[in-house]
């Protein structure tokens, strides 16, 4: 009895302790701080360890009624994917059990009827703690029946469930993006439901919008109705993702490769300037650094080196999340020995090698010390710029 008091009042310190942190603005900067240094690793991650994955990234089917500019996945086969059944025979092969996130995306997941059927077999992983859902929002109320259902599983589990709307645009831009009529309208009625009632459909909940050549002159404008609504929304870097094909369309969408680079640094800068906490500053400062050098180099971590698996609704399974190959599939073998098999782990190290210092997919995953310090280094050259130079200017230095 006296354990369990102890345990409940230690816990509502904690959360006193969270929320208190939270109000305050000062103490918001030194936790984002701290976390972002504690987020390091010294070493460098080569993909020779033998670690079992902690993050599955879930394309739990290929089907989709987008048409994406920046994706081929709506011209692919989606014949042959896994029933309940099968999907649940995938997971229960013993290198997933220090799995403790799921990320589900497709295609397009709301297009699966039992969408909450194959949740209640993820939320059967021994170690499992997260589970995302990204989804264009098209189909309003096969979403939210799927994510209603499956926030209950959850809560019973315990597990946190993140909801993601893909949000490329204001109006007629979304529009352009997506390469459907009316897709802005359809996705902010999804939308709008999910803000009305939050607590009915997950913890937690955001916008991710991707910066391609279709919508890098009116980003501004999506900022400022997504900031007006105070919705929460991320940036990120449409680039090359073997899986979907994307790669086969980057003429027509990459900034990386068009005039548009320029645009899309300077609103990467304007987003390290404006975001709120040094986690978000050191993303989007990353980003900005990545497209502005000469020779692209990557500050950020990637959980896709050493942490994560693809797995795909054949089964395949595949090493980082865009430049892998499929190594293997468990309807053929065994999850372990595909992924720790030597020929597979040579091919990570090479695949390491050859990809990721010149990639800027994913944003998470613990980065370099050195290049945390770097960033660190270059904020605050330029978080002091201009007293500097005032100081120089009222002492007539200058
Ligand atoms: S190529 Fe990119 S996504 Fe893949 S492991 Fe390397 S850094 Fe991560």
């Amino acid at each position: 009895m006296l354990n369990r008091l102890e345990k409940v009042s230690v816990s509502s310190m904690k959360e006193a302790i969270i929320a208190a942190l939270k109000k305050s603005k000062t103490m918001r900067s030194v936790l984002s701080s701290v976390l972002l240094v504690k987020n390091f690793t010294l070493t460098c991650q080569t993909g020779r360890s033998r670690r079992k994955p902690k993050v599955i990234q879930l394309p739990i089917t290929y089907k989709c009624n987008s048409r994406c500019v920046m994706c081929n996945v709506w011209k692919m086969d989606y014949s042959n994917e896994a029933s309940v059944g099968e999907f649940s025979k995938f997971l229960s092969d013993p290198l997933f059990d220090q799995v403790a996130s799921v990320g589900i995306n497709g295609g397009e997941p709301s297009l699966i009827r039992s969408l909450p059927d194959y949740a209640s077999e993820i939320l059967k992983l021994p170690s499992i703690k997260s589970l995302n859902i990204i989804s264009h929002g098209f189909n309003k109320k096969l979403l939210l029946k799927s994510i209603e259902d499956i926030y209950a599983s959850c809560r019973a589990k315990g597990v946190r469930f993140h909801v993601s709307i893909s949000l490329d645009g204001y109006g007629e831009t979304h529009d352009r993006v997506r390469g459907i009529k009316g897709a802005f309208s359809r996705t902010m009625g999804t939308i709008d439901e999910i803000v009305a009632n939050r607590s009915k459909y997950c913890d937690s909940f955001d916008l991710g919008c991707t910066v391609v050549n279709q919508n890098i002159d009116h980003l501004t404008t999506l900022d400022n109705y997504v900031r007006e609504r105070e919705l929460k929304i991320k940036y990120r870097l449409g680039i090359d993702n073997k899986r979907i094909e994307s790669d086969q369309v980057r003429d027509q969408y990459s900034v990386i490769y068009s005039p548009n680079v320029q645009s899309a640094s300077e609103f990467f800068h304007w987003q390290y300037s404006s975001a709120k906490n040094l986690g978000d500053k050191f993303k989007y400062f990353s980003l900005f650094f990545w497209l502005t050098a000469s020779k692209r180099k990557r500050l950020l971590g990637c959980m896709w080196k050493e942490d994560g698996v693809t797995l795909d609704s054949r089964g395949n399974l595949y090493y980082c999340a865009v430049a892998s190959k499929a190594i293997g599939s468990l309807r053929s073998g065994n999850g372990q020995e595909i992924f720790f098999s030597d020929a597979n782990i040579q091919y990570r190290q090479e695949l390491i090698r050859e990809n990721c210092s010149s990639c800027i997919h994913d944003y998470g995953g613990k980065a370099q010390l050195v290049d945390v310090v770097y960033f660190i280094h270059q904020h605050v050259k330029r978080a002091l710029a201009m007293r500097w130079y005032r100081m120089r200017l009222s002492i007539g230095w200058i």
